[in-house]
């Protein structure tokens, strides 16, 4: 059931609001705007109706911090007021809410745009959802890791935690490609893509295809040596999928991984952690693939194999 939020100082009409509404949806009554703007920081609302004059803060401001908080910014806010004011009509729609409701209420023309919106929310949701996962893997495409890469290297920074950056390179891929045909090449990254999911599904930890057959991981909180010892269960994992390979270079499909874990400093760039976990995958490859080679806090390479 969609969550909706009221904000109306007064509590009989927010109830009568509510009656219309609540077979269909999950409706909550805040009767400040305070306590509206604290609930919909912490819950995930699909709508809020919002009476426009209230005491203390109105509608007005309240819509306004509401676009400023990046959690509430992208819910949807429909008006309510007493009178049907076309200065204030025009007032809120300006401001960005996404239509007005008058009172006293007309409950199907309530319902009718409750449900409209509610609809375009979903909507929305669904596109934006599809915008941001890989479509063969179900994982986080390029676009999501770009945005979350950056946000969580600023937060470890912040919290000065560790952060690792993770690469995987699926080895002799083009052989396989070559050998088996595109389509079960296909099927191969995305079982590969559930096996590193399935070992990276901490709230902490992050996965993306990075590229055709790469994949990037990011992790919160751990040192390099628990990273490194986890990461060695994730490709001997990946190996004991036993995807057979082309018998000119391995029997199974198998991974080569580079790593680095530090503790980001206020103002240090991301780009040269993704360049050196880049620069371990390299060396992985070098030294035989199939292996992980990690870059510890102190800059310290750790060899698997
Ligand atoms: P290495 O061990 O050095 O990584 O060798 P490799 O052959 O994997 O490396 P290379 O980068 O030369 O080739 C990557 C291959 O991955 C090329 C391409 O055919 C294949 N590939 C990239 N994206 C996809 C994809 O979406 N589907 C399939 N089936 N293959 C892909
Ligand atoms: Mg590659
Ligand atoms: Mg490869």
């Amino acid at each position: 059931m969609e969550k909706i939020l009221i904000v109306d100082d007064s509590l009989l009409q927010a109830t009568q609001l509510k009656a219309i509404i609540d077979d269909e949806y999950d409706v909550t009554i805040a009767q400040t705007a305070e306590d509206g703007l604290r609930r919909a920081s912490d819950e995930d609302f699909s709508l809020i109706l919002l009476d426009v004059v209230m005491p203390e803060m109105d509608g007005f401001t309240l819509l306004k911090k509401l676009q400023e908080e990046i959690i509430t910014q992208n819910v949807p806010v429909i008006l309510i007021t007493s009178l049907a004011d076309v200065a204030n009509e025009q007032h809120g729609l300006i401001l960005g809410a996404v239509d007005y409701i008058t009172k006293p209420y007309i409950p199907l023309i309530v319902k009718a745009r409750v449900n409209t919106h509610i609809k375009l929310y979903q909507y929305r949701r669904q596109i934006e959802e599809q915008s941001m996962t890989d479509q063969l893997t179900g994982v986080a495409n390029r676009r999501r890791y770009d945005r979350y890469s950056l946000t969580k290297w600023h937060e470890a920074a912040r919290l000065h935690v560790p952060f690792s950056v993770c690469m995987f390179d699926i080895d002799h891929f083009k052989v396989y490609n070559d050998t088996f045909g595109h389509p079960a090449g296909d099927k191969v990254i995305a079982a590969i893509a559930k096996t590193i999911s399935s070992h990276l599904k901490r709230s902490t930890d992050f996965v993306a295809r990075y590229g055709g057959e790469e994949f990037v991981a990011l992790s919160v909180g751990d040192s390099s040596e628990k990273m490194f010892e986890h990461l060695k269960r994730v490709r001997q994992a990946i190996e004991d999928l036993h995807i057979p390979h082309s018998p000119t270079v391995s029997e199974w499909v198998t991974v080569s991984i580079g790593g680095v874990t530090v503790i980001p400093e206020a103002g240090s760039a991301y780009d040269v952690y993704l360049k050196i976990a880049d620069t371990m995958l390299y060396d992985a490859k070098k030294h035989g693939r199939n292996r992980v080679v990690w870059a510890g806090e102190q800059m310290k390479q750790m060899f698997e194999k």
